[in-house]
């Protein structure tokens, strides 16, 4: 059976999940926070290996300590969205407008090209392409579980900011449409910060995607 587990780090709340796989083999996605170094040394522990590190975009409270989890696992690869990996240089030190230190820059190892689908083991993550946020976030789909990791795109009642360089308002919108029409409403929505909630809680209740289905633009 694969397992989830959720973990609050770092300086802004982030959720890292882990996914544990039959195999022992574990995914990690957005090592936001130091703790992930704490939480890498157990897995290792618990004799299970990260083998790769799941971005949902270049926020540095999402990437940037994905380098003390590579660390302890040297083979660890960490995926990013293709078009993140452009902005990533130049927004990695964003966290010093928040006076919050960050390790130092380093490259992701895999770019995710759109739509594509992975296949750890026997498990198939769908990487949906939703920009808004920032060009390049993917909302990390296991269709089989009906589980879907959406960043900071869609959170419990609310959504992510798009008044942040490299954001786009009319991409965001698109972007939740297109998650409303494609994650059946069972689906499980573990956001990047906060609680979790389920796609059709959200259609019914979050006053975003309330507008949207109504025709209505949110910004
Ligand atoms: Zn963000």
């Amino acid at each position: 059976m694969v397992k989830i587990e959720t973990h609050v780090v770092g300086p802004l709340q982030t959720n890292c999940y882990l996914i544990i796989l039959p195999s022992n083999r574990v995914l990690m996605i957005d090592p936001g926070g130091p703790e992930v170094e704490i939480i890498a040394k157990q897995v290792k522990t618990d004799g299970q290996i990260i083998s790769d590190i799941l971005v949902t975009h270049a926020h540095f409270d999402h990437y940037n300590w994905g380098k003390l989890v590579k660390n302890i696992f040297e083979k660890a690869k960490i995926w990013i969205g293709e078009e993140d990996s452009k902005i990533l240089p130049e927004i990695f030190d964003w966290g010093n407008n928040f006076n919050i230190s960050t390790p130092q820059y380093f490259d992701p190892d895999e770019l995710i090209q759109k739509n594509t689908t992975l296949e750890f083991d026997n498990l198939s993550l769908t990487c949906i392409d939703s920009p808004g946020h920032t060009p390049g976030s993917t909302v990390y789909f296991l269709k089989e579980m009906k589980v879907a990791f959406t960043g900071d795109v869609l959170f419990k009642q609310s959504i992510g900011r798009t008044d942040f360089p490299f954001c786009d308002p009319g991409d965001m919108e698109s972007t939740l449409l297109h998650l409303t029409k494609i994650l059946p409403d069972e689906t499980r929505i573990l956001p990047g910060h906060g609680e979790s909630t389920s796609m059709g809680e959200e259609k019914s209740s979050n006053p975003f995607l309330i507008s949207l289905s109504r025709g209505l633009n949110i910004f």
